[in-house]
């Protein structure tokens, strides 16, 4: 169990959320337990949001709003315009001058007033709310040493809860448009989410910050308060050609590794990684590093220690003798180390910033994927010594980068991903990250199939403790249902009580609409084929360097098929040509942008079946769709080469 999520313990009814049609004979259970449960909503007698089309209300903040609770207000204001065709102001607290109809956002004057309430970080994760309706108004805040990003998703279900608020995608937001909104009875309690931090890492998030605030995502960048992503040990934080800093004598000129070759291993090559054994001087230094990016973003929480992208770890006499001794393996090694470092910053921050309190962040990837566990006689699985147990900041980020997501992660075919799991959750229950992976790097135009294993991954991570979910897609635009699958898993990460297929269909009928059944038929046959090729052909494919581009998978006649549910989809959009020109266009680029995947299979995978003139509409179609989209890549590294000429 994670440490921090609790259960709502509410008299009331859980609210059972009703999606339209049944999935692909996909049956899920409802989940007992951790997701965020609301009590069943009832609305205060003869007392109204919005009545007649008009509203009393003033949306409150503090008078030094963050950057989330202001947001939060901009977001609540335009969303009840757009259903209402009325806005209501947002103000300030200095300048409220009537109290008594309020929607309150953070921790605001009135809220100790009226609500009395101190949230503590221990009852509400970051990104989880507390609301409550007093009186006539409406409180919604989250802990104040969280990122306030609470106060946000709090107001999107608030939304959800008055007009049926949904964001499916940046063009597609639905609002129900209404004159009447009752004030709604909240009873006061706090929604936690199934995960506490949750990152889409993407091109299209990455450079669509309101998209991803409103997926309720972080992005893994300066501006969320994650700092220093990915490999940095040897390029952040000690970068060995820099000018050494240890302050020791014998700095005089030196480069950090002139003056310390011995902290390291395979400097010069692509195999270069820390040595964690290299003493205190190095901890020093390198806490110093993390205390400098403390300064440098005073609003960060998240400070990532990433070991070096490659195979290798040091094997110096000290890191063996150390391993046989206290740490088992790398991934202790690089535990000890880290441990230590956050002795000295976090005394540093206890002495220079009390109250502000970070997560650390390292990898357990290449070479550390293995947790530095042994078994008691009785069975437990505990640290290998007391030096490998984490300390309470210190976040493992497992990153099973050989898993196949074909499968769950409690099959046989992920045998080693699951034991490392459990044996990392033994260990680091509650600090667990995971990374997961959304794409094939290898073919960026054809589905990666984890359309049948995301929620049950998502699942077994839940279980074993994992605090917060990550699941990385491509770093350039690319097709094949992207903003369905952002929309799918942002809104599993939040609540896992969901059914992955309701979801898509949901996403289907509002993104498509008209089309939705034959995009819905596409996904199925897409699903069925590689049911058969990953069961029977090919389990091995399901990784996400899987060979995935074969006429084995994606015969000609399944193309085919899927390319007249495409032109079925276009048939039927046809009618807004005239009467809506805008919602065609845009209907048919959606439609378009999956249709490309048909289309590069038919010239890149079929081509012989196709006569040259076929084929060159073919490829005119593609480029001016790939160009339309902006794709740049055709799998990890390498653009489209010969297919748009
Ligand atoms: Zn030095
Ligand atoms: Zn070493």
């Amino acid at each position: 169990m994670d440490k921090k999520l609790f259960k709502i313990i509410a008299s009331a009814v859980c609210l059972v959320l009703c999606f339209m049609g049944v999935a692909c004979g996909e049956t899920e259970a409802p989940q007992g337990g951790e997701e965020p449960q609301k009590p069943q909503l009832s609305t205060v007698a003869s007392e109204y949001l919005y009545q007649g089309g008009i509203s009393e209300y003033s949306i409150l903040i503090r008078d030094d709003a963050n950057y989330y609770e202001s947001f939060a207000a901009t977001e609540l204001a335009e969303n009840l315009c757009k259903a209402t065709g009325n806005s209501i102001p947002v103000v300030t607290e200095s300048a409220l001058a009537d109290k008594t109809r309020v929607i309150s956002l953070g921790h605001t004057d009135l809220w100790d007033e009226k609500v009395g309430k101190t949230l503590l970080e221990t009852d509400i994760v970051d990104s989880g709310y507390y609301i409550q309706t007093v009186e006539k108004s409406v409180y919604i805040s989250c802990p104040d040493s969280t990122s306030s990003s609470g106060v946000l998703y709090g107001v999107y279900d608030f939304l959800s809860d008055a007009i049926d608020y949904e964001f499916y995608a940046a063009d597609e937001i639905y609002c129900k448009q209404t004159k009447e909104i009752p004030l709604y009875n909240y009873t006061g309690y706090a929604v936690n989410p199934t995960f506490e931090m949750r990152m889409l890492p993407k091109a299209d998030l990455r450079d669509d910050r309101l998209t991803t605030m409103r997926y309720r995502m972080i992005s893994p960048s300066a501006s969320f308060g994650l700092i220093t992503w990915g490999h940095g040990q040897v390029s952040q934080y000690i970068v060995p050609d820099a000018k050494c800093k240890c302050g020791l004598e014998g700095c005089e000129g030196k480069t950090y590794y002139q003056h310390h070759p011995d902290w390291f291993y395979g400097y010069g090559t692509k195999e270069m990684q820390l040595c964690w054994t290299a003493g205190e001087e190095l901890e020093r230094v390198v806490a110093n590093r993390f205390i400098e990016f403390f300064q440098q973003y005073p609003d960060a929480e998240y400070f990532m220690f990433g070991q070096e992208d490659n195979l290798s770890n040091c094997n110096c006499d000290d890191c063996t003798a150390m391993m046989a001794q206290y740490a088992k393996n790398p991934a202790g090694l690089q535990i000890m180390f880290m441990n230590k470092v956050i002795a000295l910053t976090n005394g540093w921050l206890a002495e220079n910033e009390p109250g502000r309190s970070v997560k650390y962040i390292i990898y357990a990837y290449y070479g550390t994927e293995a947790a530095p566990i042994k078994t008691t006689p009785d069975g437990k699985v505990v640290p290998f010594s007391d030096y490998v147990d984490p300390v309470d900041d210190l976040y493992i980020f497992y990153t099973p980068i050989g898993a196949n997501f074909a499968y769950q992660i409690n099959s046989d075919k992920n045998a080693d991903v699951y034991k490392n799991l459990k044996e990392w959750s033994a260990i680091a229950d509650g600090q667990l990250i995971m990374y997961l992976y959304d794409i094939n790097f290898r073919n960026y135009l054809i589905n990666f199939n984890n359309f049948g294993t995301v929620k049950g991954m998502y699942e077994t991570c839940r279980e074993l403790g994992v605090a917060c979910m990550t699941s990385q897609a491509a770093d350039s635009y690319t097709t094949c249902f992207q903003e369905m699958r952002s929309y799918v898993e942002s809104n599993l990460m939040w609540d896992l009580s969901q059914s992955y297929d309701d979801l898509v269909l949901e996403f289907m009928s509002a993104y498509y609409k008209d089309a939705a059944q034959y995009l819905y038929g596409y996904y199925e046959i897409m699903r069925d084929r590689y049911a058969y090729y990953q069961n029977i052909v090919s389990p091995e494919s399901g990784g996400i360097y899987g060979d995935i581009n074969t006429n084995v998978l994606w015969t000609q006649p399944v193309v085919e098929k899927m390319d007249e549910l495409f032109d079925k989809a276009l048939a039927s959009i046809a009618k807004y040509e005239t009467s809506s020109p805008d919602l065609y266009l845009s209907l048919k680029n959606r439609i378009m942008k999956e249709r490309l995947s048909v289309i590069y299979m038919k010239i890149r995978i079929l081509p012989s079946y196709y006569s040259e003139n076929e084929i060159a509409q073919m490829r005119a179609d593609f480029k001016y769709y790939v160009n339309f989209f902006k794709l740049s890549e055709l799998k990890e590294g390498s653009d489209f080469g010969d297919l748009l000429d």
